[in-house]
């Protein structure tokens, strides 16, 4: 579909026929009906494509999934529980045991707790590198069993802007993909696969949802990356547990994704639920507009800030001062996020004391919903980090994360004036 992305956020996805809803339905069964044993046994080896049990496929989920594959600009999506398991099966789908993987150490704490401890339980290595790391010290962290790279476009909650160009030619010169978290910016600003990304994942709980009310994730596959290389046995030998299907000759460009699918979503099932993707859908149907009033309103509040004499530091990729301007305006040039991160002058006790004096602005565990509101990482998300972990993520002890939502831009400013003055 040539659209632009605006179009595609209305109305990729899903094409009713004749008589069919107009929107997107809620199928709300876990089975489905055929009349021969001979049809749904195709469908179990994979030799027809169709609909049987919702752990698998499910109308609404593919509808949903189609959509965002559209946004990203690649060759299939699967959606998930939550962002967690995304990251998890994005990872795992072709990392195994004694696998190795290079990640950026600017990471959403929850995916760095599941890098550092679950997925290494598992028996699969990483090695951190920090958002600044130079050309030679990424290249130094491969070794002969990296299988993958894993960075965020733009970092939950240090706002570090990675150089997807840099990691994707330093993942590609060792033979293995790119995986982008692309939550933040959303491929509204940001289309990691046009600057040679190979997957990308999302918690779409955050903005693609934008109204807070639907835990979810998804993976999108480019179908850019060669699995025939010698790295990834799992994708040129026969599987097994599929009567000996070999994923890139059966799926081609589609290997990754299809496995991902009829694999790993098989075998552990985090499927996101019918009910979770119609209200996704809902929110991606206005995420374009969403995502430019996110922006506008994130830099006001910004520029705000950075006036203002009781507050220490801002980042914000939007801002001039930002050592992250330059980049982002090469990558994100309509803008980033809604996301912005300061100090208060005072420590962690004043940072409290404003957080307590907020108003309209309400204390939530969660950013990139339509309602401004504000987080001190440090006690909250980030507290199982140790300091030296914290400092590693860009985590200041006195950092508040603000998510700027798309209330009338006045009315933020007013309550963090109000605010201020309190303390
Ligand atoms: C929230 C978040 C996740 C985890 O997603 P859930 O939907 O909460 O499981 C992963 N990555 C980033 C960047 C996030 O902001």
């Amino acid at each position: 579909m040539g659209y632009h992305i605006n179009t595609k956020c209305v109305q990729a996805g899903y094409e009713p026929k004749n008589g069919e809803s107009r929107v997107i339905p809620i199928v709300q069964s876990t089975t489905f009906k055929y009349d021969s044993a001979a049809t749904l046994g195709k469908l179990f080896d994979l030799e027809e494509s169709g609909f049987f049990y919702t752990r698998l496929a499910n109308p609404t989920l593919s509808a949903v999934a189609d959509k965002i594959a559209a946004l990203e600009g690649g060759v299939g999506a699967m959606l998930t529980a939550s962002g967690q398991s995304a990251s998890m099966l994005s990872i795992t789908n072709i990392c195994h045991a004694g696998d190795h993987v290079v990640c950026a150490s600017a990471i959403y704490g929850g995916t760095f707790n599941l890098f550092n401890k679950s997925l290494r339980e598992l028996g699969i290595e990483f090695t951190f590198v920090t958002p600044d790391a130079a050309e030679d010290e990424i290249n130094a962290a491969f070794r002969d069993n990296t299988r993958a790279v894993f960075v965020e476009s733009v970092s939950n909650p240090s706002l570090d802007v990675a150089d997807i160009e840099l990691y994707a030619k330093l993942a590609h010169a060792h033979g293995v993909p790119l995986i982008v978290d692309n939550t933040f910016p959303t491929p509204v600003n940001f289309r990691p696969f046009e600057w040679g990304a190979d997957i990308v994942v999302h918690s779409t709980s955050k903005y693609m949802d934008g109204h807070a009310v639907a835990l979810g994730g998804v993976i999108v596959d480019s179908g850019n990356f060669d699995w025939t290389n010698g790295k990834y046995p799992a994708f040129t030998e026969p599987d097994e547990s599929y009567h000996g299907v070999v994923y890139t000759e059966k799926f081609g460009k589609a290997a990754y994704i299809t496995k991902a699918l009829t694999h790993l979503m098989r075998d552990y099932g985090p499927q996101q639920s019918p009910q979770n993707a119609f209200l996704l859908n809902l929110g991606l149907e206005t995420l374009f507009l969403r995502m430019e009033r996110h922006c506008s309103n994130a830099l006001a509040v910004a520029k705000f800030l950075e006036q203002n004499d009781k507050i220490e530091w801002v980042n914000y990729p939007g801002l001039e001062s930002n050592k992250y301007y330059e980049r982002a305006k090469k990558y994100m040039p309509d803008g980033s996020c809604g996301v912005i991160s300061f100090g208060v002058k005072g420590g962690r006790e004043k940072a409290m004391q404003f957080m307590d004096s907020l108003d309209m602005i309400k204390l939530v565990i969660h950013v990139a919903d339509a309602r401004t509101c504000a987080l001190h990482p440090a006690s909250t998300t980030h507290r199982q980090l140790t300091d030296k972990q914290l400092e590693d993520c860009g985590v200041k002890p006195n950092l508040i994360r603000m998510s700027v939502g798309i209330e009338y831009v006045d009315d933020i400013i007013a309550d963090i004036k109000q605010a201020l003055a309190k303390i």
